[in-house]
């Protein structure tokens, strides 16, 4: 890692340690593994109408508008995610959406760009009292609850563990070429497994970390969801 990159990481775990805060809004947590060069989505994070309008400038059609604050953890399940916006109508019905449904004074809402692709994963960081850092990976989405299908390593990961966990799970085929799809992008999922297990290293304060789902779009994974506690 690059030392801007590296001084980067570090401080957006200070300010919200800083804040007394133990958990990083989902924009915060994607700029914490961007640093690392996980692939994230592109998004912007506004506050207001005039925000939206430059943000849709920058990320572009088709959207994904969600929630975006450090308190609220499971958005979806708040109808607070919503997916495929086409227009600058419905992306400002969304906006009054959201910011009324939140309650917040100093809301705000992630606009980010729509990642299409049919196969979500998950990849996470956990601490075993005994073991240290553990990686996870598994499938995405609501599936990680309903099918506990997951692979687990201590870290640090070799290249060679990492590729195993992506074999051990029972979905493991989805990966492959199926239906059209082209196969995923392996080298680049093993190498996000891998940095996850090497933050887990890097920073004792960050106890837990859920990227869920990464999508495959096309064959390249991408961050679509993140969470870092601390
Ligand atoms: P939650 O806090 O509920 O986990 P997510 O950000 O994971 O919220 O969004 C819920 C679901 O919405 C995801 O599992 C995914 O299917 C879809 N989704 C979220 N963001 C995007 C995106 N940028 N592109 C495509 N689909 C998305
Ligand atoms: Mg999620």
């Amino acid at each position: 890692m690059k030392p801007r990159d590296v001084a980067q990481s570090r401080a957006v775990l200070e300010k919200a340690l800083y804040e007394g805060r133990s958990t990083l809004s989902e924009h915060e947590s994607k700029d914490f593994i961007r640093a690392y060069g996980i692939p994230v989505t592109r998004e912007v994070e506004v506050r207001n109408l005039q925000g939206l309008r430059e943000a849709i400038d920058e990320v572009r059609f088709p959207l994904v508008m969600k929630a975006s604050s450090p308190r609220i953890a499971h958005k979806s399940e708040h109808g607070l995610v919503r997916v495929d916006i086409r227009t600058l109508d419905e992306a400002q019905c969304s906006f009054q959406d959201i910011m009324s449904l939140m309650g917040e004074t100093d809301g705000a809402v992630l606009v980010q760009e729509m990642i299409l692709g049919a196969r979500e994963l998950m990849v996470g960081l956990v601490r075993d009292v005994q073991f240290g850092p553990c990686v996870m990976f598994g499938l995405g989405g609501i599936f990680t609850e309903v099918l506990k299908d997951a692979s687990f390593r201590v870290a640090p990961l070799e290249t060679r563990d990492a590729f195993e966990m992506t074999r051990e799970i029972r979905a493991a085929r989805i990966l492959e070429e199926v239906r059209g799809l082209p196969a995923a992008d392996m080298d680049e999922l093993v190498r996000i497994l891998i940095t996850v297990g090497q933050i887990g290293l890097d920073h004792e304060k960050v106890k837990e970390i859920d990227l869920n789902p990464i999508i495959i779009e096309g064959s390249r994974p991408v961050v679509v969801d993140a969470l870092v506690v601390l």
